[in-house]
C-alpha cells in the first residue's frame, strides 16, 4: 500500500524573468456610463445578427473549423485591396501582436516602444521573453525622432512599435514620422491602428513585400464587435508565413470566423458609425474646453484629459460616484493626473460631461 502523498514543499514559481510582471488592469465598475474601454457606443447592425443567425445553423460542430480561416482571410484582403497571403488573423489584434513577438522576439532579442502608448505593447513582449526598451515622447506626447534615434542605436530592436492614432493619447503618428522609423530600424515595425478607422491617414500605403513593415487592426473597436475577439494583420507574405509558423491550429473558431467574415459586408454601415463617433468627438471636445480642460488633439475615439488643480484619481472617483466611469490614467509616467474617456453615445456623453462640471464645480 502506498503512503499518503508528501505534501509539496514549495510551490512551483513562475519564470524568474516574470518576476516584476503584474496582470493587464482595467477597473470594472458596474455603473451605468461605461467609456473607459474605447468600443464602440453602438451594437452591430441588426442584419448582421440575422445573417450570422442563419450561417450558424450551418456549422458542422464536431469537425475542426477551417485551420487557415480563408475566407475570412479573403474578405479581410478583398476590404484592403490586397491578397490574402498578406493578412494573418487572430483572436483579437493583441493575440496578433502576441504572434509577431513570438516569431521575431524571445530570448536574446528587444522591442522598442516609445512611452506613453499602449501598456501592451511592453506587457506582450515581455511574457514572451523579449527585452523591452523604453524611449521617451516629447513634452506635447509626440513621437521624438532623435530618442527613436537613439534608441534603435542603443538596442537594436527586433521589433518597434508606433501607434496611430497612439493610444491613451488619441494622437495621430506623421506620416514622415513613420516612414523615417521605417527606414532607420532593421527589424520589424509594427504600425497599431486600432483606432485607424476614425485617423486621416493610415501606414497601410507603407506595407509591401520589400520593406518588414506591419499593420495591426481590430474588429473590437469601429466594426463594433469587441465581444467577438477578432483582430488582423497586413503585411507582406514571407512576415504572415512567419506568423501561421507560430500559430497552435484552428486558434480561430467557426463562429469567429464566420461573424468577421459577415461584417466585413457591412462596411457602409460601419463608416455611417465611424462618422457619428468623429462628429460626437467634435462635440465633446469643443464642450471639454468650454469647461477649460486640458486635452491633447484626438484622431481616434477618445480624448486624453487634464483638470488643472484636481487630481486625476479625485475627478476620476467623484465621476464614478455620479455613475460614469472613464480610465483614470494619472499614475502612468507621463501622464500625470489624466484621464482618457471614450466618446459614447450624445446621452452617455451629456452624463460624462454633467458630472464633470459637478466635480470641477461648474454646474
Ligand atoms: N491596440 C490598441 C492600441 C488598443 O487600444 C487595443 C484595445 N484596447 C488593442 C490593440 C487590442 O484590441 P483587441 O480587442 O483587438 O485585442
Amino acid at each position: 500500500m502506498t503512503g499518503p502523498i508528501a505534501a509539496v514543499a514549495s510551490r512551483p514559481r513562475r519564470r524568474a524573468d516574470l518576476a516584476a510582471l503584474e496582470g493587464y488592469h482595467s477597473a470594472q465598475v458596474d455603473v451605468a456610463v461605461r467609456l473607459n474601454t474605447n468600443e464602440s457606443p453602438f451594437p452591430p447592425p441588426s442584419a448582421w445578427a440575422e445573417a450570422l443567425a442563419g450561417e450558424l445553423a450551418t456549422i458542422e460542430w464536431q469537425r475542426y473549423p477551417d485551420r487557415h480561416a480563408l475566407g475570412l482571410r479573403r474578405a479581410i484582403a478583398e476590404l484592403h485591396g490586397v491578397a490574402p497571403e498578406q493578412v494573418y488573423a487572430a483572436n483579437g489584434s493583441n493575440e496578433v501582436i502576441q504572434a509577431v513577438c513570438l516569431a521575431y522576439g524571445g530570448p536574446g532579442r528587444c522591442a522598442a516602444v516609445f512611452e506613453p502608448t499602449y501598456r501592451l505593447h511592453s506587457h506582450i513582449p515581455t511574457i514572451t521573453g523579449t527585452r523591452v526598451t523604453v524611449g521617451r515622447r516629447g513634452p506635447d506626447l509626440s513621437l521624438d525622432l532623435a530618442e527613436v534615434r537613439r534608441v534603435v542605436a542603443a538596442s537594436a530592436p527586433s521589433i518597434t512599435f508606433l501607434c496611430s492614432p497612439n493610444n491613451p493619447t488619441g494622437m495621430l503618428e506623421q506620416p514622415d514620422s513613420v516612414a523615417e522609423v521605417v527606414a532607420l530600424v532593421e527589424g520589424i515595425v509594427v504600425v497599431d491602428e486600432a483606432y485607424g478607422q476614425f485617423s486621416p491617414w493610415s501606414a497601410l500605403e507603407l506595407v509591401d513585400d520589400e520593406r518588414p513593415v506591419v499593420v495591426t487592426r481590430t474588429l473590437s473597436k469601429t466594426w463594433s464587435m469587441a465581444a467577438a475577439r477578432l483582430g488582423y494583420l497586413i503585411g507582406p507574405t514571407w512576415l504572415v508565413a512567419d506568423l501561421d509558423s507560430v500559430t497552435l491550429p484552428y486558434h480561430l473558431d467557426a463562429v469567429k470566423q464566420v461573424a468577421g467574415r459577415l461584417a466585413l459586408s457591412y462596411q457602409e454601415e460601419m463608416e455611417a458609425r465611424v462618422a457619428a463617433v468623429v462628429t460626437e468627438r467634435r462635440r465633446l471636445v469643443a464642450a471639454l474646453d468650454d469647461l477649460a480642460v486640458e486635452q491633447w488633439p484626438s484622431a481616434a475615439n477618445f480624448v486624453l484629459l487634464r483638470l488643472r488643480r484636481k487630481a486625476g484619481a479625485e475627478v476620476w472617483q467623484g465621476l464614478v460616484e455620479r455613475g460614469v466611469l472613464v480610465r483614470d490614467c494619472s499614475s502612468w509616467p507621463g501622464l500625470e493626473e489624466c484621464l482618457r474617456v471614450t466618446v459614447g453615445t450624445p446621452e452617455e456623453d451629456d452624463a460624462f460631461l454633467a458630472a464633470l462640471a459637478e466635480v470641477v464645480g461648474r454646474s
